[in-house]
Order: structure tokens, then C-alpha cells, then sequence
């Protein structure tokens, strides 16, 4: 971990932009970086990550879904995060694999990943 890192602490989406956070990420099907900018800092560094729990496929309000699991959607660079669990969307890929036993409430685990096949 670099110098000062320690200082940049993982903090909840504020209330009153998580609504403008949700239709970001509603609207991306892009996989684990968005291109859109940060509702909270501007920032092109959106990342989400799903933890695929159970396969259980069926449509939910007209749309199709994997099953169950967790997901994790963040900022690299304010460090806003959310995490939650929930159902998991048919078009969810990802080249990224994380330990599973490294797993954390905060994206911490997943974003060290991320960093390191950059
Ligand atoms: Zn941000």
C-alpha cells in the first residue's frame, strides 16, 4: 500500500446523491468499470462487482437474472461505496476474480485486484 492510503477511508454514498448513484449504475451494462463520471466527484473511476451466491435464473420486472449474490459499486477516487445484496443480471461478466474469503463489506479486496492488472 502506498504512503498515505491509510488516510483515504471507504465512506457511504451521501444521501442525498445515492438516488443519482443508483441511475448510473442502473444504466450501465458495461461490466466492472463505468464510463460515466462519479455522481460524487466527477471522476470517470466507477467500478461495480458482482459475488455470484446461487444460480436461480427468472424475470423480475421484465428483466432477466442470473440468480442471487452481492454486489459492490464504488469510486476509486472519493472512495464512496455501496454494497448490497441482491440479484444478479444475466450480462454480468467479469475477468476479475476474487478470493472469496477476502471479500469485505468495503470493495477494498476487489479494487486491490483491479489495481493490480492495470
Ligand atoms: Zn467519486
Amino acid at each position: 500500500m502506498a504512503a498515505g492510503d491509510g488516510d483515504r477511508q471507504w465512506r457511504s454514498v451521501p444521501d442525498a446523491l445515492m438516488s443519482a448513484w443508483g441511475d448510473v449504475f442502473d444504466a450501465s451494462q458495461e461490466g466492472e468499470t463505468l464510463s460515466a463520471p462519479c455522481p460524487v466527484c466527477g471522476a470517470t473511476t466507477l467500478h461495480r462487482w458482482f459475488d455470484r451466491h446461487r444460480a436461480d435464473p427468472r424475470i423480475i420486472a421484465g428483466l432477466p437474472w442470473w440468480g442471487q449474490g452481492s454486489q459492490w459499486q464504488w469510486c476509486s477516487s472519493c472512495r464512496c461505496y455501496l454494497h448490497a445484496s441482491g440479484w444478479v443480471p444475466v450480462w454480468w461478466e467479469t475477468a476479475i476474480e476474487v478470493d472469496p474469503s477476502t471479500l469485505t463489506h468495503t470493495p477494498a479486496p476487489i479494487e486491490d485486484v483491479i489495481e493490480r492488472m492495470r
